[in-house]
This record gives C-alpha cells, sequence and structure tokens, in this order.
C-alpha cells in the first residue's frame, strides 16, 4: 500500500510498505512555526520516542521564538524594528542561518534575497485583506529596500545590522529548513535511531525508518507514480507548490517574489530539492523558483551539496520533468517524456 501525500501539483511524497516494527513509530503532529508540523520517531523504548518527540518540538519552537517575523518578541524582530546601521544582539543561531541565506543570495546573484520582506507586505501577503498590485511608484520605493548586500554580520559577536531604512529580513525561504537539521540533530541525541520530520513540506528522513521517495505524481490520475527517488539521510524540500494564490487580472501568482522586479513568480514551476543539509534544500529550492526552469536547473545542478528535480506544469502544455545529474529516478511504464 502506498500513500502519495500532496494534492496541489505533480510532485508527491510515496511511501513504501513499511517492514518491521509492528508497533509503528511514536508519532506527534503540532501547529508550529506557522505550519503543520508531523515528527515520527523510531527508538529502542518508548521513553526515547517520548523524549526524542519532545526536543524535536522543542527545537522548532526555539527556531520559531528566534527567527519568526509574526512575533514582537523575536530576535528577528528586535533586528527588523532597530532604526539603520544599529547593530543588534541576535544571537549565534540567527547569524548562523543568515550567514546560510546570504551564501545563497550571493550564489543565486539575488534571486533568493532575505531582505524580501518589504515587497511581501507591500504585496499584502501578510496581511488579513485581500493582497493586490502596488503603485509602480510604491514599488520602486521597496526595491530599493531589498538588498542582501546591506546586511552586515559580526558572527564573532553574534550581532547583526541592516545599513538601510525601511529593510527588513524574512527568514520564511529557509528558517524551516535549519529548524529541521536542528530538531533532528536533537532527536539522535535523545536517543532516536530513526526519524521522519515533515514541516510545512519541507521533509528530512533520518536512520533506521521505512525510506519515503519523492515522486513524480501523474497530474491526470494521482494514484499513477512516474518516477520515484528514494530518500534516506537527507532533507527533501519543495517550493512553488502554492495553496493560496494572489489573483490579478485573472492572473495567479504566488508568495515567492523576484527581488530583481519585485513581483510574484507566477505558477507553474516548483522545485524539490534534496541536500544533506535540510537548510540549504530549503533555500536553494525557493531560489531555484525565482530563477525560474532554465536557470533555476543550471543553478542546481552547478552547486555542491544538491541534487533536484525540477518540473514544468504549464496550464496548455505537457509536463515536464528533469533531475540534475546526480539523481537517478527510477521512471515506470508509461513515464512522461522529459
Ligand atoms: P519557501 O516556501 O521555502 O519557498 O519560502 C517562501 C517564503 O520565503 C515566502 O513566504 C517569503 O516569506 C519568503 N520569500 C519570498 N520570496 C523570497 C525570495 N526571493 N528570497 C528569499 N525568501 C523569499
Ligand atoms: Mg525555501
Amino acid at each position: 500500500m502506498r500513500t502519495i501525500l500532496l494534492t496541489a501539483a505533480a510532485l508527491g511524497l510515496v511511501f513504501p510498505a513499511v517492514a518491521g516494527d509492528p508497533s509503528g513509530p511514536a508519532e506527534e503532529v503540532r501547529y508550529v512555526m506557522g505550519t503543520l508540523a508531523t515528527v515520527r520517531t523510531w527508538a529502542d523504548d518508548a521513553v526515547a520516542e517520548a523524549r526524542s518527540l519532545a526536543v524535536a518540538f522543542g527545537a522548532f519552537d526555539r527556531v520559531d521564538s528566534l527567527m519568526s517575523t509574526w512575533r514582537d518578541d523575536s530576535a528577528l524582530a528586535a533586528l527588523n524594528r532597530a532604526p539603520a546601521g544599529m547593530w543588534v544582539a541576535v544571537g549565534a543561531e540567527v547569524c548562523g542561518v543568515l550567514t546560510g541565506a546570504l551564501a545563497v543570495a550571493q550564489a543565486s546573484d539575488g534571486a533568493f534575497d532575505p531582505t524580501v520582506l518589504p515587497l511581501v507586505e507591500l504585496w499584502g501577503f501578510r496581511s488579513e485583506g485581500q493582497a493586490g498590485r502596488p503603485d509602480s511608484t510604491a514599488l520602486r520605493a521597496c526595491l530599493a529596500q531589498v538588498d542582501f548586500r546591506q546586511v552586515e554580520l559580526d558572527t564573532a559577536g553574534g550581532r547583526a545590522r541592516l545599513l538601510r531604512p525601511g529593510m527588513a529580513v524574512d527568514l520564511g525561504g529557509i528558517a524551516k529548513g535549519y529548524a529541521l537539521d536542528q530538531a533532528a540533530a536533537a532527536m539522535r541525541a535523545a536517543g532516536a535511531t530513526g526519524g521522519y520530520l515533515d514541516l510545512g513540506g519541507n521533509i528530512l528522513v533520518f536512520g533506521n525508518q521505512p525510506s519515503p521517495c519523492v515522486g513524480v505524481v501523474d497530474p491526470g490520475n494521482r494514484e499513477r507514480v512516474l518516477a520515484a527517488i528514494p530518500v534516506q539521510d537527507q532533507s527533501v524540500a519543495t517550493s512553488g507548490q502554492y495553496e493560496r494564490y494572489l489573483v490579478l487580472d485573472g492572473e495567479a501568482y504566488g508568495h515567492i517574489l523576484d527581488p530583481r522586479t519585485g513581483w510574484p513568480i507566477r505558477p507553474g514551476f516548483s522545485v524539490t530539492v534534496l541536500s544533506s543539509s535540510a537548510m540549504l534544500a530549503d533555500a536553494m529550492a525557493t531560489a531555484a523558483v525565482v530563477l525560474g526552469p532554465r536557470a533555476g536547473w543550471e543553478f542546481l545542478e552547478n552547486t555542491a551539496g544538491v541534487e533536484a528535480l525540477t518540473l514544468q506544469e504549464p496550464p496548455d502544455a505537457a509536463v515536464r520533468w528533469r533531475t540534475t545529474s546526480g539523481l537517478e529516478p527510477a521512471p515506470e511504464p508509461g513515464a512522461i517524456p522529459r
């Protein structure tokens, strides 16, 4: 019996039949970091299972308390509130994630940019009300506030500062991956022999557990898996599958913005990145969606430590998928042409 998760597009997770452990793993599902988190743990005894679930959710809560832009008391909120040029003590973990974010920003030439928050707000993606097209003067002014090169870090001192007025950092494209890495490390230290963690569609699997596969699911028949890639001791991040769209003049837009134009990205291209670093996978998936099918695939192909499956699902053409050269999916009969 296979379980196929995700219904929004043609990328999914496929679980092979579970062998062994008749009692199954211990599992907990909770709403954290603005999304649904599922953690399954395998351990030698129930005490270690309970402990590893507790430390996993403890890690999610800690990352949220440091990096959420939705709460006033996070270290990131303090950085975003501070006047331009003022050093803020954000701590080693925020500095570490900012370092990772700035590295992906640099490598993607600004397609990924952690200072994108003013744009996200301008388009109304964070407000209760209707999101909508901003006027062009406001958009131009906002673009001047989005520039990852204007973030300065003092990693030894655990401090950061934003150099221009109006700048604000959003780690929404990378923090879930970081939280997964932290949670998995804590679970291992607490005695877990295997784990499966899903944080809002970012997945990490480690140790002894029934390894899931990343699958390309036939959009016309979601029970049919066209290609499958097993995942073991890796994380998987998918970007570009939007559950909520902004609709403008009948056209749909997603919540990832192109910091170079200021416009949201149109749906139809999604990216699944596999890496031993969940933080890197998360950021790279977001970056590749901004870069688009051709440049995005090249970026992934040329980055060490990641493999990826990209998928174009245009409304009026056949689905096209492509993998980076280190991945060998096992296409099933009738696989769609690449
Ligand atoms: P993800 O779901 O990992 O692709 O991240 C999407 C989130 O990242 C959005 O909801 C924004 O908070 C943020 N974001 C949007 N556009 C960008 C961008 N170009 N670079 C970095 N983060 C972004
Ligand atoms: Mg991401």
